[in-house]
């Protein structure tokens, strides 16, 4: 069966990531709240080697912080993500050519585009992808059905139930929220809704922590959550 991974954006780009192991990340936090601290983190818990540049750190994950990207040696620019302002990107690809550290991907996170850089990096062969979380792609592509995935797909179930509603008949698409979720949980700690972007800022994204604030609404005039999780009963007859 084809993968619909479009409730998750820019899911389709797993296969882009899927032959590479080291990823640069540009702007990586020392904070641990921060997403640009917690995404690195998923992804050395997943077995990448993640290099950090922050003219600002000095350690993160307990390894030397490179302070610019020509401190990183070439044959890491496998994946670069871009934790910055969009507008600061364009400048950002502009180095990385520049420096000769020219990626087989660049990724920019959710909430961040850059078209000039887009152009500027695919004239050179780069797969780029904007405004898309390299966590959740990773968990479309990587669906593990381990103990956490488990527990959230029987919690759900057991808040269907509660509320008369039905988890999603189709276990392709069931199968990559519960990632979805299970990637925000283990990323974020709170399950928050794969098919929303996140914007690292508890208050606002609390609405976001599944089953969401509108939720109820979408499924009374839609059939169904926007990520698809929970559906309407079929009427009878
Ligand atoms: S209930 Fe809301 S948060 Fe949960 S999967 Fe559906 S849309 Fe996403």
């Amino acid at each position: 069966m084809a993968m619909d991974f479009s409730f998750s954006p820019g899911a389709e780009n797993w296969n882009f990531i899927r032959p590479f192991n080291h990823v640069v990340v540009i702007g990586c936090s020392r904070y641990e709240d921060k997403e640009a601290h917690a995404i690195p983190k998923f992804l050395m818990d997943k077995g990448y080697q993640v290099h950090c540049v922050n003219p600002n750190a000095e350690m993160i994950f307990d390894h030397p912080v490179h302070h610019s990207l020509k401190e990183v040696p070439e044959n890491f620019f496998e994946i670069v993500v871009a934790f910055r302002p969009s507008e600061e990107v364009e400048e950002l690809a502009r180095q990385l050519v520049e420096a000769g550290r020219v990626p087989g991907v660049f990724w920019m996170q959710e909430g961040i585009r850059n078209e000039k850089a887009r152009k500027l990096l695919e004239a050179r062969g780069v797969k780029v992808v904007e405004d898309a979380c390299i966590a959740k792609v990773w968990a479309a592509g990587n669906i593990q059905r381990d103990e956490l995935y488990m527990r959230v797909l029987k919690i759900s179930g057991i808040y269907a139930k509660a509320k008369g509603f039905v988890l999603n008949p189709d276990p392709v698409r069931l199968d990559q929220v519960i990632a979805g979720l299970v990637a925000n949980e283990a990323s974020h700690g709170y399950r928050f809704c794969p098919c929303r972007t996140i914007t690292g800022n508890l208050e606002e994204d609390k609405p976001k922590i599944c089953p969401c604030k509108w939720h109820v609404d979408e499924i009374e005039r839609d059939g169904f959550c926007k990520c698809k999780l929970f559906y309407a009963p079929k009427k009878e007859g």
